[in-house]
């Protein structure tokens, strides 16, 4: 029996993805990237923005369309807005929240659904060939608390993060073996004005910091090459608990880690929030080598005024004074950034403030949307004022900024020796691709597959806008 699992959405989705692969397959059932010959079929939805809530819509349809020839189970879980969550619940046969993942084989139980393990144990009772639903009870819409689900009102549907736990102590099917995520933390207490995470994810719940030290540990003695620190706001890890240590704290536990091993690891973590960049976490990062010398650190807008709009709880002077401590402490760490252009009433005079910050901060990689209204989002009641066409102007105006920055700091590059994480083989062939510790991405030329998950000199012979290529040392 086997399950197809659609993951959307960002990096948070992906991580969970890793530990709902783990509860199925305990249940039995082996993953398939065909859909078409698939017993369950889930998706990991993305309400941020539309676009993924519509393709929920188009594969729920197919789907349900397959469910009319022959026997399958249908789910929906991972970040969902109340509204969406209520109108899945005529689609699916289960939704439900993240932090009930593992009650999701007792769901299937209760609701007479027969899984691989189930019938191995039952084997000997009685044989059952079949892939068996109780059809008239699965095809009811589900969820653990029925009762939350049954008014209209949304409100009732909002996720409360509680059992968040249970989620983190499923042992993850890790979907690499030299770069995993980590979460160390979930949801949001920032209520930023364009997003609608702390919609879908709740409030802000930080893992308990032995666990996550535990799983570093393993993951750096089984080898991994990359670990990536995961939250909405890695950087206000223990503020919800008293007892908990802090980020720098944190940081500090795994930079100890990584001074006793012999083996290169970077772990990196994303994303911090400008407000809450302490000094103590650049100085951890700082101080140990195990700690990727890249941050990634949202920046959103170089006006106040939009700042302010957005709800950042940051401006431009203290992102200002982080940087700038980052340049004294890691000089050689790469800057990332995040920037949203064209928010509901951004003035020209705004977004030249954004071209500016670009001129100041000279960023080696920025992550540039225009801007969207999000269903949920508080600004979604705002006029989104802003004609595509002058987003798309502006999006070209930083990218070209962008590119002629990062470019010359991947000039400065050529001729160096520098370590590369080789991940995959290029496009072209004759070449694998990967990243050096900065997170720049970087050609090498080889056709030697077997270095991919390993960390290798390389001497940097070209550059371009937003990469370097380089020759392996011997
Ligand atoms: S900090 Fe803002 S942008 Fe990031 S998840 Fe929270 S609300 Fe969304």
């Amino acid at each position: 029996m086997k399950y197809h699992l659609l993951v959307l959405g960002c990096q948070m989705n992906m991580s969970d993805s890793e530990r709902v692969k783990s509860v199925i397959e305990e249940m039995g059932f082996i993953h398939t990237d065909n859909e078409d010959e698939a017993d369950m079929l889930g998706v990991l939805s993305c309400s941020v923005r539309q676009k993924p809530i519509d393709k929920v819509y188009s594969r729920i349809h197919k789907w349900n369309k397959i469910k009319n020839r022959r026997n399958v189970i249908t789910f929906v879980s991972g970040c969902v807005l109340p509204d969406d969550k209520k109108k899945f619940l005529k689609l699916f046969d289960f939704v439900f929240d993240m932090s009930e993942l593992n009650d999701f084989p007792n769901m299937l139980k209760e609701y007479g659904v027969v899984t691989p393990m189930s019938l191995q144990s039952d084997l000997g009772k009685e044989k059952n060939d079949d892939f068996n639903i109780d059809v008239e009870k699965a095809s009811t819409s589900f969820s653990l608390n029925p009762v939350k689900l049954k008014p209209a009102s949304s409100k009732a549907l909002l996720p409360t993060n509680k059992n968040i736990y249970k989620l983190w102590n499923v042992k993850p099917h890790y979907e690499s073996d030299f770069e995993a995520f980590v979460p160390i933390q979930n949801g949001c207490d920032k209520y930023c004005t364009y997003c609608a995470v702390p919609y879908t994810r709740g409030r802000e719940v930080s893992r308990p910091s032995a666990e996550i030290i535990s799983e570093v540990k393993l993951l750096i003695e089984n080898g991994y090459k990359s670990i990536t620190l995961l939250g909405q706001n890695v950087n206000s890890y223990g503020l919800d608990k008293e007892e908990e240590i802090s980020f720098a704290q944190l940081l500090e536990e795994i930079g100890k880690l990584g001074n006793e091993i012999q083996n290169k690891c970077w772990v990196y973590f994303t994303s911090p929030h400008p407000r809450d960049m302490s000094r103590n976490v650049i100085e951890a990062i700082a101080k140990y080598e195990i700690l990727g010398k890249q941050i990634h650190l949202p920046l959103q807008s170089g006006s106040d005024q939009v700042l302010e709009k957005m709800n950042r709880k940051h401006n431009v002077d203290t992102y200002r004074e982080s940087i700038n401590y980052i340049k004294e402490l890691v000089p050689q760490a790469t800057l990332f950034t995040d920037i949203i252009v064209g928010f509901t009433g951004e003035t020209d005079e705004q977004f030249a403030k954004t071209m500016a910050s670009f001129d100041e901060f000279k960023f080696n990689m920025a992550y540039i949307a225009m801007y969207s209204p999000r269903p949920g989002a508080q600004s979604f009641q705002w006029i989104d004022d802003i004609p595509k066409p002058k987003k798309k102007e502006r999006l070209q105006q930083l990218t070209d900024k962008l590119e002629s920055f990062s470019g010359k700091y991947n000039q400065s590059l050529i001729g160096s020796e520098i370590d590369v994480l080789i991940r995959t083989t290029e496009r072209k062939t004759g070449y694998l691709s990967g990243h050096n510790e900065g997170k720049i991405v970087t050609r090498i030329i080889s056709k030697d597959t077997l270095l991919i998950g390993q960390i290798i000199r390389a001497k940097v012979t070209k550059a371009s806008g937003f990469s370097i290529t380089a020759e392996i040392v011997e």
